[in-house]
C-alpha cells in the first residue's frame, strides 16, 4: 500500500512538473489556437467543392468564390477586409440582385461584407457570415462614378434611423428603398433579411398590395445603414445547419412592438464579457472545418472571382491584367479587366431565381 502511494506521489509530481513546463510555453498552434486567427489569415478559398459546414454563426465553407470588386451594377466596399467571398449560390445571387435592382430604378449596389475566403469567425465585426450564406448591402445607393479604393475604405454609409425615436428619418427614406428590399425578398433562396426595427415598421405602415414578402424582413439591432441578406443551406452541403423557419405572417404585430419598448435597448449588463468569436477555437467548430483550413488554394484569385455580367466563360487574357489579378490585391480583380483563361470554370449555372 505504501509503495503504491509513493509511486502515485511521484507520478503526481511528474505531472505537476510537466504542466508547469507546458504553461510556460508560448501558445501552441493547433486545437487551442483561436479560429478567427486561423481563418483570418487565409487570403484564398479552399479549392474543393462548394460546401457550407455548420451554422451561420459557427462554421466555415469550402469552394468559395469572390464577387469582383467592380461590376456594371455594383461596387464592393472595404476592400482591405477581403470579405467578398461566399458560396457560389450567394455570390451569383448578389450579382443577379444587382442587375434586378437597377431594372427597378436603384442605381446599383454598394456591397458590404459577405465572408472571409474560407468563412469562419472574423477578427472584427459579425457573429454570423461564417458559412458563405450572408451578405450585407448598403442602403446608400451606388454613386454614378467608380469610387477609389480609399473612398471605399473611408466613406460612411448614411443611417436611415433617428437614434432617439428609433424610427425612419422621413427625408432619407424613399419608395426605392422599399422596392429594393422587396426585390431582395423575392428570391426563393433568401430566407431572411435583417433590418433595423424602424425600417420594418416603416414597411409595415406603408406597403400596399402584396405584403407576403414582409415575412422575410426581420427586425434586428444595427442594420440601419445596411441590410443583411441570408440565404438557406444549399444542395450539396449535408453538414449545413439550417436556421429555424421564420414565423408565419407579416411580423407587423406584437413581435415588432417589442422593439419599441425599452427592453431590447437596455445596456449590456456585462459589457466586458468576451464575444464568441474571441474565444472560439477549432475545437468549437465542426471537425470538417479543419480540413477546410488545410485544403489547397486555387491557382489564382482570378480563377475564383465571379465577374458577373452573365459571363459564363472567360475570354483570352491580357497577360498583364492576368498577372495583376492572380498575384495582386483583391482590388486588382475587376469585371472590367479581362480574366485569364486557366481552365477553372466560373460558377455556373446561377440559381434559378
Ligand atoms: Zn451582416
Amino acid at each position: 500500500m505504501r509503495k503504491i502511494w509513493t509511486r502515485m506521489m511521484k507520478g503526481a509530481a511528474a505531472i505537476a512538473a510537466f504542466s508547469m513546463l507546458v504553461s510556460a510555453l508560448p501558445q501552441q498552434a493547433g486545437a487551442q489556437e483561436l479560429a478567427k486567427d486561423l481563418f483570418g489569415s487565409h487570403r484564398l478559398p479552399a479549392a474543393t467543392k462548394p460546401q457550407s459546414i455548420g451554422f451561420y454563426s459557427k462554421g466555415c465553407f469550402s469552394g468559395g468564390v469572390a464577387i469582383a470588386t467592380d461590376g456594371p451594377t455594383w461596387q464592393a466596399m472595404r476592400l482591405s477586409r477581403n470579405r467578398r467571398w461566399g458560396h457560389p449560390a450567394m455570390i451569383s445571387l448578389i450579382e443577379k440582385f444587382s442587375r434586378d435592382a437597377v431594372q427597378d430604378g436603384w442605381p446599383g449596389l454598394l456591397l458590404g461584407d459577405v465572408s472571409q475566403p474560407r468563412g469562419g469567425p472574423m477578427l472584427t465585426g459579425h457573429a454570423s457570415h461564417q458559412i458563405g450564406l450572408d451578405a450585407d448591402i448598403w442602403f446608400t445607393p451606388m454613386p454614378d462614378r467608380r469610387l477609389t479604393p480609399q473612398e471605399r475604405e473611408n466613406m460612411s454609409a448614411v443611417s436611415l434611423i433617428d437614434p432617439k425615436t428609433r424610427r425612419v428619418i422621413e427625408k432619407r427614406w424613399t419608395p426605392a428603398h422599399a422596392r429594393l428590399l422587396k426585390r431582395a425578398a423575392s428570391y426563393g433562396e433568401v430566407e431572411r433579411i435583417l433590418v433595423h426595427p424602424g425600417i420594418k415598421k416603416k414597411l409595415c405602415d406603408t406597403v400596399t398590395g402584396d405584403r407576403t414578402w414582409l415575412r422575410k424582413i426581420r427586425p434586428f439591432w444595427g442594420h440601419d445603414y445596411h441590410f443583411h441578406i441570408r440565404i438557406g443551406c444549399q444542395p450539396g452541403s449535408p453538414d449545413c445547419k439550417r436556421q429555424e423557419t421564420v414565423a408565419a405572417g407579416e411580423g407587423c404585430d406584437k413581435s415588432l412592438a417589442w422593439w419599441f419598448t425599452e427592453e431590447p435597448w437596455r445596456p449590456n449588463k456585462n459589457p466586458d464579457a468576451p464575444k464568441a468569436r474571441d474565444v472560439m477555437t477549432m475545437a468549437s467548430l465542426p471537425k470538417a472545418c479543419l480540413a477546410v483550413l488545410q485544403a489547397p488554394d486555387p491557382v489564382s484569385l482570378a480563377s475564383v472571382t465571379y465577374p458577373g455580367g452573365g459571363a459564363a466563360t472567360i475570354s483570352k487574357a491580357d497577360p498583364i491584367a492576368a498577372l495583376a489579378a492572380s498575384g495582386g490585391l483583391p482590388a486588382a480583380a475587376s469585371a472590367f479587366a479581362p480574366t485569364p483563361e486557366i481552365g477553372v470554370p466560373v460558377p455556373f449555372p446561377r440559381p434559378v431565381n
